[in-house]
């Protein structure tokens, strides 16, 4: 195999730092499928893990990137052959086993799923981790009986990769979404996305009351802490919030007076080991209820290269929707 461009963190005691090296196959970490990484994307995680904010990464030297997609190489993996486009979310990539940004990937064909023939890669990636997390999301509220009929839906971070791909959604399922972000500025962004009603973060962003006024059925939460607490809070009797994030704080202050009260029930969404049946119906579900021209709108395309200066600016809450990484 040629040799390969791969974005490497190492860590020494001077500390962490990151750099695009020329790699070869052989320097790729074991596994049962190798594959030609033709795109991949940055989620919050990836800020965290490039700029060493958080112990994302686990095991150094470390290619980062916890999602992917591209075409296999080669396979000793039943369920996979040379040519074969695959898609990767999670399991590890990029924390435990070299992940997405690099332009040949050797991984354990268990974790791959077949990318929907409904989309390109590249729309693959503009979804990724985000988007197949704000489905989960979708997916746990509509198991908790949270239909349109029965209210509107709150989603925080809406500005973010999670919350944009929620509203899109949300709005195509028909439910009424209420859009809370810091970016009040993004309000015509939001509403072009499907947002009926845009709130200002800082409404749920401080300590609150154990109960308030009822105002939503359900809530996708990527924000956690005080947000999460305060979206229990105004739950509808019956309802369901999904939390999903931490962009505010990993804390979650909160009473048990809305389970106990109002029967609320917070569902826990974890994409990273979501079983494999979990995520096919997910990316089943993406490609066909997620609208296209939405995406479109929602995401930008930038060279792999670019992902070292884009992780502080997703970190400050700076990246707008969801970004495309082309490996080239
Ligand atoms: P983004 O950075 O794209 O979105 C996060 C958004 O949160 C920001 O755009 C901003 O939205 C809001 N935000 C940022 N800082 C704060 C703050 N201090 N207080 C309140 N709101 C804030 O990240 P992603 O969409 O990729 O991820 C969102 C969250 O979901 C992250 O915490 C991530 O770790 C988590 N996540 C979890 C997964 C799981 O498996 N459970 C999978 C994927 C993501 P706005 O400007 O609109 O206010």
């Amino acid at each position: 195999m040629e040799r390969f461009q791969a974005l490497l963190a190492t860590k020494t005691d001077a500390g962490q730092s990151i750099a695009w090296q020329e790699l070869a196959g052989t320097e790729l970490m074991d596994g049962d499928v190798t594959i030609r990484v033709s795109h991949s994307t940055i989620n919050y995680k990836d800020g965290l893990a490039i700029t060493g904010r958080s112990p994302v990464i686990r095991r150094w030297p470390m290619i980062p990137g916890i999602d992917l997609a591209g075409r296999v190489l080669s396979s000793s993996h039943a369920d996979f052959a040379a040519g074969q486009e695959v898609i990767l979310n999670g399991w590890g990539i990029g924390e435990t086993h070299f992940g997405g940004y690099a332009q040949v990937a050797r991984v354990k064909g268990d974790w791959l799923i077949d990318k929907p023939a409904a989309l390109s890669p590249a729309e693959t990636m503009a979804i990724g981790t985000a988007g197949y997390t704000a489905m989960l999301s979708v997916i746990a509220l509509e198991r908790g009986g949270v239909t349109p009929d029965r209210g509107a839906v709150l989603v925080t971070g809406a500005a973010g990769g999670v919350g944009s791909i929620a509203i899109a959604l949300l709005s195509r399922l028909g439910y009424h979404v209420i859009a809370s972000s810091g970016r009040t500025n993004e309000s015509a962004f939001l509403k072009g996305l499907g947002a009926r009603e845009v709130i200002d973060r800082k409404e749920l962003s401080a300590p609150g009351r154990p109960l308030g006024k009822e105002r939503w059925a359900g809530a996708i939460d990527t924000v956690g802490s005080h947000t999460l607490a305060n979206a229990l809070a105004m739950t509808k009797y019956g309802g369901t919030v999904a939390a999903c994030g931490l962009a505010q704080g990993m804390d979650l202050p909160t009473s048990v007076a809305p389970f106990i009260l109002r029967g609320v029930t917070l569902a826990g969404i974890d994409s990273v080991m979501a079983p494999r049946p979990m995520r096919i119906a997910a990316w089943a579900r993406l490609a066909r209820d997620l609208d296209k021209e939405k995406l479109n709108s929602l995401s930008t395309t930038r060279p792999a290269r670019d992902v070292v200066a884009m992780a502080p600016e997703i970190l400050a809450g700076r990246v707008r929707g969801r970004v495309v990484l082309e490996l080239g």
